[in-house]
């Protein structure tokens, strides 16, 4: 008789508690069951929650991590509420669709390959390479999804985290959509999410977040988190809230909410474009995001454009980075608001 004893039992809802790291592994992931009931692979990265019986008003959900593939809290965070999925301390209530966008990426540690994903989220995309090939299977798996759930709401939050500190470091972009007006409820619920402050795109930009609400009119936001860390290096417990979001719209049940005017919310004036190799930003590297500057302040010079300045009334700097490809946008600058009505 051979002394080798036979393979543990695995757990049964193993394959969910593991997926990062599967998914990081490149370990092939079979269908299975979990707690409220299944999960369907729908590509590499992809993993689709089916309910038995979803929640009567439960959205269809889409949350998406690793976009870039060094923004690590995302991919732990949501890590953390599979495992409560698995562990059978929440049960399925909607269809949910999450996605690890870059697993290569990921796996070298780095933001990009190639060139930025999350510019290349459109349907008339004609570029290849590596990023363009995963933005088109992130976009099929997307229509898929709403496609089949066509009698739900839509709701796609992609969660990143920022290259920079921040004054508020839990923020939402809202993309731009001249026909998708984002519902009060989001924002009571972003709020009661410990966001702490939105900002209004001004025009149409090709992230993931804006395929969704341009092309499938989900309610959808890019949502910073905090700052770019290395595996185990990040800090979970201020996304406690944000967790408690997830799993509630996970489990069908209604979200947690606090006043909107809770957020600071701002709205993008004008994008700094980076035109000519001599170019500079005019203030630190390390400046916060949303740090705000008096009007008069020099912002930029390009050897092309010349000067950038603030005009009349104060802007505040978003995503600044002076090191991007030519025609590419170095920075957002946006101006305070009022709250939504
Ligand atoms: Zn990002």
């Amino acid at each position: 008789m051979s002394p080798s004893r036979p393979p543990a039992p695995q757990a049964t809802h193993e394959p969910l508690a593991s997926w990062l790291r599967r998914c990081l592994d490149g370990e092939p992931i079979p269908p299975f069951t979990l707690p409220g009931g299944s999960a369907v692979p729908r590509g590499e990265g992809l993993l689709e929650l089916v309910p038995e019986s979803p929640a009567t008003d439960a959205h269809a959900c889409i949350f998406s991590v690793g976009i870039h593939g060094n923004e690590t809290a995302p991919m732990e965070l949501l890590d953390a509420l599979l495992k409560r999925l698995a562990a059978g301390e929440l049960r399925l209530g909607a269809p949910v669709l999450v996605l690890l966008g870059s697993p290569q990426a990921t796996r070298q540690g780095t933001r990009f390959i190639e060139t930025n994903l999350n510019r290349l989220f459109r349907r008339d995309l004609d570029r290849t390479g590596m990023e363009p090939e995963r933005a088109r299977e992130l976009m099929a798996a997307v229509d898929a999804f709403f496609a089949h759930h066509a009698d739900r709401s839509p709701l796609h939050y992609d969660l990143h985290t920022a290259i920079r500190g921040s004054r508020y470091p839990r923020f939402a972009v809202e993309p731009f959509s001249d026909s998708v007006r984002t519902t009060a409820e989001q924002w009571h619920w972003l709020a009661g999410a410990g966001i702490q402050a939105v900002l209004h795109q001004h025009c149409h930009s090709w992230t993931f977040s804006h395929y969704s609400k341009h092309y499938h009119g989900a309610q959808a936001f890019t949502l910073e988190l905090g700052h770019a860390l290395p595996f185990g290096h990040n800090d979970l417990a201020p996304l406690a809230p944000m967790a408690s979001l997830l799993a509630a719209l996970l489990t069908g049940q209604a979200p947690p909410r606090e006043a909107p005017d809770r957020m600071r919310f701002f709205r993008v004036e004008h994008e700094l474009i980076r035109h000519s190799e001599a170019f500079r930003l005019a203030f630190a590297d390390d400046t916060p995001n949303f740090t705000e500057f008096a009007p008069g302040t020099l912002l930029a010079e390009d050897g092309e454009r010349g000067e950038t300045r603030v005009g009349d009334t104060p802007l505040s700097v978003v995503f600044p980075n002076a090191a991007v490809e030519l025609g590419a946008r170095a920075a957002l600058l946006a101006r305070s608001v009022p709250p939504p009505d």
